[in-house]
């Protein structure tokens, strides 16, 4: 029986995206391709984790904006399967950045971990003149071997993020994510953290909320919820569009519209949104603004999205609906 202090194993499992990109030329870090490196070959570029005990596996091999179910569903099964282990420590993941923050909700909100698992990622492919990958996996290592370290993160250029806080908020720069008002929860500095807020929310006992993740693993396919916008000259004809598929897998079962500022929606628009509402389509709001979150008033016409972003109010809302 190993007990919490002496499980000092790591898990690394590889998903593709550009950490592990490949471009013909050292100086391109745009024109590359996706998952391309095998994770192992990753985790041999960073000398330090030689001396680490590691088990090292490929889930999938991905550019992450083709995120689909059935990877989550692989590797929030293996996330759990390793979690369970009394010798792993936590689990690291290499991920694309593009969705790596509905994957971050997605395991936080369905597994809720009391040991850490710390999604890492890069900006510049493996193959660039000074990639970032190596770095940013060292560092995800050091958070997941943290005394004490429990929730799903986001490690990037040095910062920890919340899984529910982060968002994806540059295309290019090395330094791409935020977690806005809420800030970040640490740093990771010379393999040394430095924490301004408390670890992500956990399950008191076990490994992981087992219930969540067989919710997710039964599940053949997400409810359909789209996301709209609101904006200037916006009308209700989209939402008209969906409402006209009314069968089969295709049926729209939920609505999440970006609002402008404090959640408001262009009137035309919402009064298509009432209709689905009426016709039995959940809808909720989000604020379309980058930082902050709706304020909730009196008399606001459509249910609120709690702060959630518009990307991670879908997710959370399709989860949601799985369950009913
Ligand atoms: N451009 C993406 C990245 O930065 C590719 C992906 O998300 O897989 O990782």
């Amino acid at each position: 029986m190993v007990n919490a202090n002496q499980a000092r194993r790591l898990v690394v499992l590889g998903t593709g995206g550009t950490i592990a990109g490949r471009a013909t030329r050292a100086n391109d870090n745009v024109g590359y391709v996706a998952g391309q490196v095998a994770v192992g070959d990753l985790v041999a570029m960073v000398p330090a984790l030689a001396a680490c005990p590691l088990d090292v596996e490929q889930v999938a091999q991905i550019n992450s904006k083709d995120m689909v179910l059935g990877v989550w569903q692989a590797l929030a099964a293996k996330v759990a399967e390793h979690l369970d282990r009394p010798e792993v420590a936590g689990v690291v993941i290499t991920h694309g950045t593009d969705t790596i923050e509905e994957t971050a909700f997605l395991l936080q909100t369905r597994l809720r971990p009391s040991k850490p698992v710390v999604l890492t990622c890069a900006m510049r492919p493996a193959t660039a003149l000074v990639p970032d990958g190596p770095q940013n996996l060292s560092d995800a290592v050091a958070v997941a071997m943290h005394p004490g370290a429990r929730g799903v993160m986001v490690v990037c250029a040095g910062r920890i993020h919340d899984a529910i806080d982060v968002a994806k908020v540059h295309p290019y720069r090395t330094d791409p994510f935020d977690s806005g008002d809420a800030g970040d929860l640490g740093c990771v500095e010379e393999a040394q953290l430095r924490l301004f807020r408390p670890w992500p929310d956990a399950v008191r006992q076990g490994s992981h909320d087992h219930a969540g993740l067989q919710r997710l693993l039964a599940a053949a396919s997400l409810p359909r919820v789209e996301l709209i916008f609101s904006h200037a000259n916006a009308d209700g004809e989209v939402v008209r569009a969906l409402l006209g598929h009314t069968a089969g897998a295709a049926r729209l079962r939920g609505l999440v519209v970006a609002g402008t500022g404090n959640g408001t929606v262009h009137d035309d628009l919402l009064a298509a949104l009432k209709q689905a509402e009426a016709s039995g389509v959940e809808v909720v709001v989000a604020s379309r603004c980058a930082r902050g979150r709706v304020v909730p008033h009196a008399g606001q016409p459509l249910a609120d999205s709690g702060g959630l972003s518009p990307v991670k109010a879908r997710l959370a809302l399709a989860l949601q609906l799985l369950e009913v």
